[in-house]
């Protein structure tokens, strides 16, 4: 099997290999140190201000995203959130749920947000900015510094979900002033879902310590307390956690993001130089290093993912709602190469032959 969907992805011999040993016990000062080491790499890749901790969240990037708005914002906030697809909705959701005052500026599906979406809303009040830095459902990748600008001038606290950004696309929190940062194991980190990361800024710290929590398992303060002697205060995925770490490491001993962030570069590059003659148009104008999304002329999207998973033994990712037939997604994120690019494009080119495309 070939999977270039979005996450779960394709995991190197090394991760999978951690998958099949016995789960340790973690109350130990081995598997504290373990996490230790996650969180200081952690908050290096993430370009986080001195005094930044990560937290390791027992779920999938969801529970981080509804950990963040629960622990960060409270009802004396006014959000101002980016909804350009289902992960942008999400948040939008997250705030009607705990009674965040909010405005979602709503875009149109594959579209980037621009300055002149953003002018309306200076001066207006508002303390807090949601943004996904890569809308995945449909590809889109927003301007963070314009974000950034915009939030240091009106003095908002910006939290970015970059779950499907992280390690595929330049990133840093301390340059653009973001105070969240939010990421899980099954995207670039390549391991198995289970986990997702919250990294805070000591400002954000300061928030969570400052908030009410409603809800035990998400309740950060705790988090960050246990964080300290790198515990968390309810059993984790412990092996993903391992994978986690392994996968830190060598990154790491591979010369760090930037390496990580060229190797997601010349993937996604290649892939868009391969399929130039195929009739399928970029659906976005603006693009992720993790994702292209892409419009085929004569058929169905989602008989096109069908096809090639039925037929071939690949898996694309399909999308959902409106765009369930115009809109399939090629993930360039986990352990691919570019022989695995040839591969789906060879497969695309006979799908072609056979008038199937
Ligand atoms: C994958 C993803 C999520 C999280 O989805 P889960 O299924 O909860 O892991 C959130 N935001 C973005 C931008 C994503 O790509």
């Amino acid at each position: 099997m070939l999977n270039f969907t979005v996450g779960p992805v394709m995991s190197s011999d090394m991760v999978r290999a951690i998958g099949q040993e016995q789960v340790p016990y973690f109350r130990t000062s081995e598997f504290s140190e373990l996490v230790l080491e996650c969180e200081r790499i952690l908050t290096e890749f993430a370009g986080a201000p001195e005094g930044s901790r990560s937290l390791f969240i027992t779920g999938s990037g969801t529970a981080s995203m509804e950990a963040t708005v629960m622990n960060v914002f409270s009802t004396n906030d006014k959000v101002l959130v980016v909804n350009g697809g289902s992960f942008g909705h999400r948040f939008v959701e997250l705030c009607e749920l705990h009674d965040i005052p909010h405005v979602s500026i709503d875009l149109q599906l594959g579209q980037p947000l621009t300055a002149e979406h953003l002018a309306a809303y200076e001066n207006q009040g508002f303390t807090g900015f949601l943004v996904n830095m890569h809308e995945t459902s449909t590809g889109v990748l927003y301007d963070m510094p314009m974000i950034s600008d915009f939030c240091k001038r009106n003095g908002l606290f910006l939290v970015v979900d970059a779950i499907s950004a992280f390690l595929a696309d330049p990133f840093n929190m301390a340059e653009l002033d973001a105070q969240v940062m939010i990421t899980g194991s099954q995207k670039a980190l390549a391991c198995p879902p289970g986990i997702s990361i919250i990294v805070l800024s000591p400002k954000a710290v300061e928030r969570v310590n400052n908030t009410k929590s409603r809800c035990m398992y998400f309740d950060l303060k705790d988090a960050l307390k246990n964080g300290e002697r790198g515990q968390t205060p309810f059993t984790p995925a412990v092996q993903t956690i391992r994978q986690i770490h392994a996968r830190l490491k060598e990154i790491k001993a591979n010369g760090g993001v930037a390496s990580e962030v060229a190797r997601m570069t010349m993937l996604a590059n290649d892939f868009r130089s391969k399929i130039a003659d195929l009739p399928f148009e970029i659906f976005s104008p603006s693009m992720s290093n993790a994702v292209t999304s892409l419009h085929p002329l004569n058929a169905s999207a989602h008989q096109i993912f069908l096809t090639m998973k039925d037929e071939y033994n690949i898996w694309i990712c399909p999308n959902g709602g409106e765009l369930k037939d115009r809109v399939f997604r090629v993930g360039h994120i986990g352990c691919l190469t570019p022989e695995d690019n040839t591969t789906l494009v060879n497969a695309f080119k006979d799908m072609q032959k056979r008038g199937l495309i």
